[in-house]
């Protein structure tokens, strides 16, 4: 990079605000939890305000480099890689809780602030922020608006998307621009602020956000069911929605999975030796009428041939499944490597995907564990590489995973469910969206980002 960035840089920002090539833990913003992949950025911008931000984005678009937004960086798309160098913009500084308004139902944050801290900050006054990504304690709110992130609680409280109602956005040009505000009903224009989430840190610079809160249910409900075979238990994901119950968890985890977890965790996982297992969960603020809820789905899962139903007894056994369910991913992906897929359908088309992945992945002999949010119809496809040679294995994937999205769109869905775009996904684009809707896509991303230096080489296949 030319050095006078750097200079530029220096002369704006205080010296701690700075890390370069060699300083402590500087490796890691080439990282994401993407696959194994790694890619060294020239510096390290950490602003500890607004104006800082600001300031790194006029020296970027001033020098014409690559800015690459970073949160928690704990992305599956690649999307906080920095593939072509240039500055990481961490939001790790921008983490205040701005406000927590108790008589309007909303929180006003910073960028840079976890999730998890977020959620437990308003639980204390009785507030709820449902969107629970199984990484909620490490990556940033921030990054959940720019990757639009679900998570199990999706099924019955939507996604990020639902939740936000304002943003601080510092654009391509360094302007500081707000779209929404701390209002229900707003028409002002065009929805911005909606184009904001799921962007990808490709648009702009993310530096406040408005979400709006939720009373805290008081009440809570988790039970764990195994069946004999993994059909059945995908069959009863629309079995108990069909009998007019909205769990606010739904999650599958087939055998590989339970048995990856077991492993991971040392400790053993209940029911590991069935098929598949589902985590259900129902909440509320009456009890009476969760217990009519838990019996109706014990009827929906008799009738798919559950073996069992264990009803968690305690707010602590509660907390065990959901270690386990959140255990999960990083489980998984601590086989091998690994290329994870995140596809999503229509609910009820879920026996149909699961079934389908694993014919594809068995035909190219390629060794699959799936999972994921199955309320939502979003299973994660992880295929495991173990120890096939590079060649061969890339050879296979390319094979494999086209035809998984084929099947996915087939039925409905699409190719990512919460995880993004990003780097890794981009070359399938054109399976989840027409080439007209791609041009409308790129349209968007020329006006607000003419010169290309927010997050470039992210979301777009570099071909079409
Ligand atoms: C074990 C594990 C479990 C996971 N479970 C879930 C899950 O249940 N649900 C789910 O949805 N995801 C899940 N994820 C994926 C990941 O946690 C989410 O995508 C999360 O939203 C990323 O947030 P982050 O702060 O780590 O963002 P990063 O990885 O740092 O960045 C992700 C993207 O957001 C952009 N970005 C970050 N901050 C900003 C900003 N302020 N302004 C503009 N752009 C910005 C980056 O440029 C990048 O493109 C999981 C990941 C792991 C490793």
């Amino acid at each position: 990079m030319d050095t006078r960035v750097i200079e530029a840089l220096r002369a704006v920002l205080p010296e701690d605000e700075l890390l370069m090539p060699g300083g402590l833990n500087f490796e890691n913003y080439g990282r994401d939890e993407t696959e194994d992949l790694f890619f060294a950025p020239d510096v390290v911008a950490k602003p500890r305000d607004v104006a800082g931000v600001q300031s790194v984005i006029r020296i970027a678009a001033q020098h014409n480099v690559p800015v690459v937004t970073r949160g928690g960086g704990t992305g599956l798309s690649g999307g906080a890689l920095p593939v072509t160098g240039g500055i990481v913009l961490s939001t790790e500084r921008l983490n205040r809780i701005l406000e927590i308004d108790r008589d309007n139902f909303f929180v006003t944050v910073e960028p840079g602030v976890i999730t998890q801290v977020l959620q437990e900050e308003v639980e204390q006054v009785g507030l709820f922020y449902p969107v629970d990504p199984a990484s909620r304690g490490s990556c940033t709110i921030g990054g959940n608006v720019a990757e639009n992130a679900g998570g199990p609680r999706a099924l019955k409280y939507g996604t990020t998307k639902d939740y936000v109602y304002g943003l601080d956005v510092v654009l391509a040009n360094g302007e500081l621009v707000r779209y929404g505000g701390k209002r229900l009903k707003d028409v002002t224009g065009y929805n911005m602020t909606q184009l904001f989430v799921g962007s990808e840190g490709t648009l702009g610079v993310v530096v406040g956000i408005i979400l709006k809160l939720m009373p805290l249910p008081t009440k809570r409900r988790t039970l764990l069911a195994p069946f004999g075979s993994l059909d059945d238990a995908a069959r009863a994901v629309p079995a108990i929605m069909q009998r007019g119950v909205i769990p606010c968890a739904l999650e599958l985890m087939p055998q590989a999975c339970l048995k990856a977890i077991e492993a991971k965790r040392g400790e053993a996982v209940p029911f590991s030796d069935s098929a598949a297992c589902l985590l259900i969960e129902v909440d509320g603020h009456d009890e009476a009428m969760l217990e009519q809820e838990i019996e109706t789905i014990g009827e929906a899962l008799s009738d798919c041939n559950a073996l069992d139903v264990n009803i968690a007894e305690s707010a602590a056994q509660q907390a065990k499944l959901w270690a386990i369910r959140r255990a999960a991913g990083e489980a998984v992906k601590s086989i091998s490597p690994y290329k994870e897929e995140d596809t999503v359908v229509p609910r009820s088309e879920l026996p149909k995907l699961v079934r389908g992945v694993h014919d594809i992945c068995d035909r190219h002999g390629i060794r699959m564990i799936c999972y994921g949010h199955a309320g939502d119809g979003n299973l994660h496809v992880n295929l495991l590489r173990e120890d096939m040679d590079s060649a061969e294995w890339e050879r296979r994937t390319q094979l494999a995973i086209p035809e998984i999205f084929d099947l996915t769109v087939q039925l409905g869905g699409t190719i990512s469910g919460e995880h993004g775009i990003g780097y890794v996904q981009r070359g399938y684009l054109p399976q989840g969206l027409s080439l007209a809707a791609i041009a409308s896509l790129r349209a968007v991303k020329q006006a607000l980002d003419p010169q290309g230096i927010l997050n470039p080489h992210k979301v777009f296949p570099e071909e079409v």
